[in-house]
């Protein structure tokens, strides 16, 4: 089975996941009520699944979908503020065919990269509960198991450290900080970002100079050997 097939049945999989009620509940609820702005639109209101290459040497792990922007659109970082910030940089490296993400029938290509996320589903206030990502774990190990990327970009903190869980790291050393990178097994890199939310980039704490530089340290990371 090739590693597309493989993710469109994973995909499946994560698509139809009801094991957090509470996620459940709220992801639906503002798919119900929507957004003024969104009011003539049909919300996605399920777990939003990965996106990219398959073959992806640098892989993406954002927090959760916002209320508003992939949990209305259904694609990773599409329709919302975090989105806006991300796919320039993104376009800019290289790792994709336009600077801009809207819906999921906008032709954006990602080469060389997959975008997943440490939960799938909106959180109320941001915040997805320790619990839940635990519950949503073995989605993001599946997606790393089958993609088998060479780096890990981990935007803010949560993912970082739920990847250090995944691959079992407990070293002190390994500290989350922007544009800071460790190495994991087999070759692997893990490589930290501030996440690009609109309260850190509105004020300036991750800003577009700051940003660009961590796909340029991925793109390295991705060609070592
Ligand atoms: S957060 Fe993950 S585990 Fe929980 S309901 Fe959504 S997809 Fe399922």
């Amino acid at each position: 089975m090739t590693k597309r097939s493989q993710l469109e049945q994973h995909d499946q999989q994560i698509v139809s996941c009801r094991k957090c009620p509470r996620l459940v509940e709220w992801r639906e609820e503002v798919a119900r009520v929507k957004r003024k702005a969104y009011k003539d639109q049909e919300y996605w209101g399920r777990p939003v699944p990965g996106f990219g290459d398959p073959k992806a040497r640098v892989l993406v792990v954002g927090l959760a979908p916002g209320a508003h922007g992939s949990n209305r659109t259904g694609r990773q970082f599409t329709g919302d503020a975090s989105g806006n910030f991300l796919y320039p940089a993104l376009y800019k490296a290289g790792y994709t065919n336009q600077p801009t993400s809207e819906s999921r029938s906008d032709g954006l290509v990602l080469q060389d990269m997959y975008i997943t996320a440490s939960g799938r589903c909106a959180p109320p206030d941001n915040k997805p509960s320790p619990e839940e990502l635990n519950q949503c774990q073995s989605y993001l190990e599946r997606e790393l198991e089958i993609i088998d990327p060479k780096v890990i970009v981990c935007l803010g903190r949560i993912a970082f450290e739920r990847i250090l869980k995944i691959y079992s790291v407990r070293n002190p050393v390994y500290k989350f900080a922007h544009g800071a990178s460790y190495p994991l097994e087999n070759g692997k890199w893990v490589l930290c970002s501030y996440h690009p939310s609109q309260q850190n980039t509105s004020t300036k704490k991750l800003t577009v100079e700051m940003f660009d530089t961590i796909w340029v340290k991925a793109g390295e990371l991705s060609k070592r050997n």
